[in-house]
């Protein structure tokens, strides 16, 4: 991280502190300025708004609806919602210039399963279905006929995300809700939070890297992996730690023609076609905590957090 030149806030309380500035923060901020209007004050608090290592900046920034847990298929339809419309969401903050464009790449997910993973895939399918996503089962025969270049060998089918599923631009998504916040009135200011004051079991203040305190009615912890350590200010323990997972990108000599999807297969490993490359990566082996030792190979390591996560990078719980 470059050497911060941090600001002082411009008033000495606010209705809402959000501690973290990245795409959870700032859309946030945005929701919650379009919701109270201009009546309430709010600062998002960012301690490196380079963002060069915010889970947001380095994300494989993938959406699927292929979920074993209903609110999670729920929670990935409303976001599509959002990424088909951010467009025009954003566009009255974009006056003289195109609002972002996502980019979104509706390639589909495809979970590969074993021939013992079958009947789970299928009952997923359904219970997906039945909430309205897009998932299909296929069979080897099937999927060898849509993804010719897929080695169906040792699979006993996969699951496949034909529509709703597929990866987009995270920055673009976090630089429109920080846009559309500021020129909704919220305040950011470049600086940390170092401390919270409690009173009758409630945060009453933050205490800043540069020395102030700030009172707020409401904190928002919006700190990704650091979510835990600005809990504990506070006495909290919550479950969110970082865990280390890495993505590297490679040539192929062979083109894959065609749409190719964010394939999952048994181990775990995902792959992708990035531009003219394709991006993979996986767990570590283990637990995949951080004192893990990474390959090599890894171009780009990161830590992301727990709980719940879009899985590109992870192995395929499917929660
Ligand atoms: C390699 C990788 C791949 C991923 N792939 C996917 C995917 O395919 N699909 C998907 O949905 N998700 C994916 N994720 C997860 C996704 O990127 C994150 O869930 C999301 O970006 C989290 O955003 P955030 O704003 O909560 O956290 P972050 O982007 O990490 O932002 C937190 C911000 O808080 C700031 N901050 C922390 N502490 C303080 C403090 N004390 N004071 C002030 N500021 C503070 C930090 O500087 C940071 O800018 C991936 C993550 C990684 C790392």
């Amino acid at each position: 991280m470059a050497i911060p030149s941090y600001k002082a806030p411009s008033r000495s309380a606010y209705d809402i502190v959000i501690v973290g500035g990245a795409v959870i923060g700032s859309s946030t901020a945005y929701w919650l300025s379009q919701a109270l209007g201009s009546g309430a004050s709010i600062l998002v608090v960012e301690r490196d708004s380079s963002y060069e290592f915010s889970s947001t900046a380095l994300s494989t920034s993938a959406i699927r609806q292929q979920y074993s847990n209903p609110i999670n298929v729920k929670i990935s339809q409303f976001g599509i919602e959002i990424i088909r419309t951010f467009q025009e969401r954003m566009a009255p903050f974009y006056k003289d210039e195109p609002a972002p464009d996502l980019g979104f790449r509706e390639h589909g997910y495809l979970y590969c399963c074993s021939p013992e993973g079958v009947e789970a895939a299928r009952e997923r399918v359904d219970l997906q279905r039945s909430l309205g996503a897009h998932t299909v089962f296929l069979e080897p025969g099937p999927l060898k006929e849509r993804f010719p270049w897929l080695n169906v060998e040792d699979l006993g089918g996969g699951s496949w995300g034909s529509r709703e599923e597929g990866w987009f631009d995270s920055m673009g998504m976090m630089n429109g809700f920080r846009r559309a916040a500021r020129a909704s009135g919220v305040e950011y200011i470049d600086n940390a939070v170092t401390a919270l004051d409690l009173a009758d079991g409630r945060v009453g203040s933050v205490r800043l890297a540069t020395g102030q305190t700030v009172a707020c009615a409401t904190l928002v912890n919006a700190a990704g992996p650091r979510a835990q350590q600005v809990a504990a200010m506070a006495g909290l323990s919550i479950p969110v730690a970082p865990y280390k997972r890495y993505s590297f990108v490679f040539a192929s000599a062979n083109p894959i023609p065609g749409r190719m999807p964010n394939v999952i297969d048994l181990s775990g490993t995902f792959v992708r076609p990035e531009g003219e490359l394709f991006l993979t990566g996986n767990t570590p082996q283990g637990d995949g905590r951080p004192a893990m030792t990474i390959s090599k190979c890894t171009s780009r390591s990161s830590t992301t957090t727990s709980g719940r996560h879009s899985g590109t990078a992870s192995r395929p719980s499917m929660r």
